[in-house]
């Protein structure tokens, strides 16, 4: 049966090999419907999981699933079985077999537990071993850009040309998500709050539920978040840079800007870190809307860092690998009013250039924003009132690596459980007159 199987495999793989998969290249738009292929099979949905388990479930064991029979020879692209059979994926109560994918029900338990709703967890797990990689979205649930990034990665990936897996989680905050809004029911964060406790607050068992359940069976996390509270990012990496294996990570994003940040205690990410599974935040655009530009470079930046894993094909890579590193600065309002900015995200702006002006509605006394150098916009607020102080425009001044890695660790982003973010101390390094510290944390 196993050899007759690997026949129809490995007949499959030539005739795979004789249709190119030629449109697989750093020119795939993430708009148009996916390469013949491409076109990955229809989600199975399971039938219910149970309810998720307080410990996480025993790592799996290519022998042991072996000896169950739940296990299928694979070949190489020749079509010769030379890998080690590769048992199913576990997670949330479920097996799912090589070179196939399901929709698998997390529930964080948190209403009535007759009327409770499950996020659901996207599994596609590889026809061949590899890495284990977690996409998360709206942790923050008003951040829909994240949701259509993670849609479309999934559902371009075909398992049966996988060499590892994908774990996406498309709507974490699944309460906040149906509303709209950033926090959870109890108007908690839930990205401040793992890797959460099983008796904590309700945030807190929440965070502990998911991050035990899906995220401790990862090899590597990307959490997808927008900017706050009406502002918007330029599609970034937040990442530790002196975690080597983060930094490992941003290699892997083609072209994308790459803040050195530790992240603020009780993030996704951080918590993933120090478990020892690496993880970054992709920041790309602002909440509430869907952004197709920010969305492409997402969808293609993670694209490109599942081949920089060796989970799919090498090209899918970038065309541009290289990320860049940015150090940056807020720029503030001097007085508060109307703000209408004169640059746009992603521009290039010279010292002394005007990036906006305020008014005040009531005396039409104007104030310019100016930029204090040369550099980068790669965070701004879209127009809106503003009042004095208020963080308008993000510059990014391009480093090295070398100079990234070298400069002294960042301070973690200011915790907005703590006092008002706003007035946190700026970074000695910088002039008074140009506070640093993040307005507001966007993760
Ligand atoms: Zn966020």
């Amino acid at each position: 049966m196993i050899r007759f199987a690997t026949d129809l495999l490995r007949a499959g793989l030539m005739l795979g090999c004789l249709v190119p998969l030629a449109t697989a290249t750093e020119t795939v738009d993430d708009d148009g419907p996916p390469p013949a292929g491409e076109q990955a099979p229809a989600v199975v949905a399971d039938p219910p999981a149970p309810a998720p388990v307080a410990e996480p479930a025993a790592p799996v064991d290519a022998a042991a699933a072996a000896a169950d029979g739940d296990t299928q020879a694979v070949g190489d692209e020749a079509g010769f079985p030379t890998v080690a059979p590769v048992p199913p994926f576990r997670l949330l109560g479920a097996k799912v077999p090589p070179g196939e994918t399901r929709t698998l029900a997390w529930f964080a338990s948190q209403h009535y537990s007759g009327i409770d709703s499950a996020a659901q967890v996207l599994v596609a797990h590889g026809s061949r071993p590899g890495k284990v990689l977690c996409i998360t979205a709206a942790v923050h649930g008003d951040e829909i850009n994240g949701v259509e990034i993670a849609r479309r990665v999934f559902h371009k990936t075909n398992p049966t040309q996988m060499a590892g897996t994908l774990v996406v989680v498309p709507i974490t905050n699944l309460h906040g998500f149906e509303r709209g809004y950033r926090y959870l029911a109890d108007r908690r964060d839930l990205n401040r709050y793992f890797p959460g406790s099983a008796s904590g607050s309700s945030a807190a068992r929440i965070a502990h539920s998911f991050f035990h359940n899906i995220v401790r069976h990862c090899d590597a996390l990307v959490d997808l978040h927008t900017g706050s509270f009406h502002r918007t990012n330029l599609p970034q990496l937040r990442a530790d840079l002196g975690n080597p294996e983060v930094l490992h990570l941003t290699h892997g994003f083609g072209a994308t800007a790459v803040l050195d940040d530790r992240g603020a205690p009780g993030t996704l990410r951080r918590a993933a870190c120090d478990a020892g599974i690496p993880a970054v935040t992709l920041e790309a655009g602002e909440p509430m809307r869907l952004q197709t530009n920010e969305v492409r470079h997402g969808a293609k930046a993670i694209r490109s860092l599942m081949a920089h894993l060796g989970i799919v094909k090498k090209s899918w890579r970038w065309r541009d690998p290289q990320p860049v590193y940015y150090e940056s600065v807020w720029v503030r309002a001097s007085r508060g009013g109307i703000l209408l900015a004169s640059v746009g995200l992603g521009d290039t702006v010279s010292a002394g250039q005007v990036l906006g002006v305020v008014t005040d509605p009531i005396s039409n006394a104007r104030a310019e924003v100016v930029a204090p150098h040369d550099g980068r916009v790669i965070g701004m607020a879209v127009n809106q009132m503003v009042r004095p102080g208020y963080a308008v425009f993000r510059l990014g001044m391009e480093r090295s690596e070398e100079e990234m890695i070298r400069a002294a660790p960042p301070p973690a982003m200011v915790d907005d459980a703590a006092a008002s973010p706003a007035d946190a101390a700026p970074d000695a390094q910088t002039p008074a007159w140009t506070p640093t510290d993040e307005p507001r944390p966007d993760e």
